[in-house]
């Protein structure tokens, strides 16, 4: 039984998010132009990505007459916390199972989640591994009754169907663009929404990262029911890991908000830059070539 649709344009999200071009003679220099598609500025609470790859999902929960959330996520987690924030904002109860111990006093991502009503939940790393087997689903279902699961990260086929709308929004504007990769579903879904012709990017933040192509091509399976749009993956930029930096990293990130007032992220959009900004140098783009590059936090 179709439910009401959710208010979502009460919160007056920022769409299309706007699109920039930059000034950056790094880019300059070999003859392509820069632009940051600023997913940061869709709305202070559910920013950038996390607000495509939820939006489908509460209307879901919704349409089924869910009123908990269960999702998962790291100790650092964006998706969490923008969880938690949508069930503020639309009314669900949420529940937030994080990987590891419990450390107090909570670090700023968590104390967020748990202000905006989140309850928190811990499970040790060898479960964690297991949390999409029916027995740990189970257990969390028999400890904390009926819930809507979104799995880590956000990434469902829902997701990657709301994230389609980023490429949409992109059409005829970039000839290639870049994202940052922690489970693919941006990916996923800004692939399959440009247009014939263009092409998209993904930068794994994580080591390892190669496996995210299976993870992507999953994701398309069960969100279009094919491989979707012409995309790649580099897994050449992860600066150590997943919220690991290097000093490169830093200064890379501090120079860049110097020279253009915005401040990448380090856990995903620094590296998706240096990462664009090593291709440009290897030459993979022709002169001529309009890149977009997500701000997607
Ligand atoms: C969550 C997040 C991502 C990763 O998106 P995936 O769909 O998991 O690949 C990228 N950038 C930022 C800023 C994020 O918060």
């Amino acid at each position: 039984m179709p439910h009401t649709a959710l208010p979502f344009d009460a919160l007056r999200p920022r769409l299309p998010s706007p699109l920039q071009e930059v000034d950056d003679e790094r880019w300059a220099r070999h003859g392509v132009r820069l632009l940051l598609k600023r997913d940061d500025l869709i709305h202070p609470d559910l920013p950038g990505n996390k607000w495509r790859k939820l939006r489908l999902n509460l209307q879901a929960a919704a349409d089924a007459g869910h009123d908990t959330l269960l999702t998962f996520g790291g100790a650092y987690s964006n998706h969490l916390r923008a969880t938690a924030a949508a069930g503020r904002h639309f009314g669900f109860s949420t529940i937030g199972v994080v990987r590891g111990e419990e450390h107090l006093p909570l670090n700023e991502s968590l104390a967020a989640a748990a202000a905006d009503g989140m309850r928190l939940t811990y499970l040790d790393r060898t479960t964690y591994r297991r949390k999409t087997s029916p027995e740990v689903v189970g257990g969390l279902r028999e400890r904390f009754g009926r819930f809507y699961l979104i799995p880590e990260g956000g990434s469902n086929a829902l997701a990657a169907r709301g994230c389609a709308a980023l490429g949409e929004e992109l059409r005829g504007a970039a000839d290639v663009v870049a994202v940052a990769c922690g489970t693919g579903g941006t990916l996923a879904g800004l692939a399959a929404g440009l247009a014939p012709g263009q092409r998209a990017v993904g930068f794994a933040v994580l080591k390892g990262g190669a496996f995210l192509a299976g993870d992507v091509e999953r994701l398309q399976r069960e969100a279009f029911g094919a491989r979707a749009g012409d995309w790649e993956l580099e897994d050449r930029f992860h600066f150590g890991g997943y919220a690991r930096r290097t000093p490169e990293l830093d200064a890379f990130a501090g120079d860049f908000g110097a020279r253009h007032q915005v401040v990448p992220d380090r856990v995903y959009v620094a590296k998706m830059l240096a990462g664009l900004l090593a291709l440009t140098e290897e030459g993979r783009f022709a002169r001529g070539t309009a890149l977009a590059a997500v701000v997607t936090g």
